[in-house]
């Protein structure tokens, strides 16, 4: 019996992760699971103008960062076969949502990506373990390696 039915892969921008996908559709393989992606837009793209700063919170914005990001989501989830309805970009702050989603899409597994941060960065402590304290479900967190 497989283990898992539904795997939520959460997916940064990084340059490192590409390993973290290559793993998650080989579970998903494996299990024969359903495969969900996920992205939080965690930076709110702020255009200055002449007097002052304004938040651009409709998506209809042409911020170019943002379309970028829409860009590379909708890459990855074509390279993984994930259909439209099982992709999920987000307004909010990563660790709530990726938690709240996999709540919510009765996910039995996350897969994170991990840097194995050191000082500091532990300290403030990372999404991955973030959502390793909050996720209702197990979680696997991929060592990702900086090069
Ligand atoms: P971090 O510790 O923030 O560098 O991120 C570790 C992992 O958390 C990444 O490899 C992703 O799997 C996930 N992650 C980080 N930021 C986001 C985000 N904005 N949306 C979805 N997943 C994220």
């Amino acid at each position: 019996m497989n283990i898992y039915q539904h795997i939520l892969l959460a997916i940064d921008f990084s340059e490192d992760i590409q390993f973290l996908i290559e793993r998650a559709n080989k579970m998903a393989v494996q299990n024969d699971a359903k495969l969900s992606i996920v992205h939080v837009l965690d930076n709110i793209p702020m255009p200055d103008t002449s007097y002052g700063t304004i938040i651009a919170l409709d998506d209809e914005t042409d911020n170019v960062l943002l379309e970028q990001e829409k860009n590379k989501f909708s890459q990855i989830g074509t390279q993984l076969n994930v259909p439209e309805n099982q992709r999920w970009l987000i307004w909010g702050s990563a660790k709530e949502e990726i938690c709240a989603l996999a709540e919510q899409e009765n996910v039995d597994l996350i897969m994170v990506g991990s840097h194995g941060r050191h000082g500091l960065a532990l300290l403030f402590g990372s999404t991955a373990n973030n959502v390793l304290h909050h996720a209702p479900c197990d979680v696997l967190a991929v060592r990702l390696k900086n090069e």
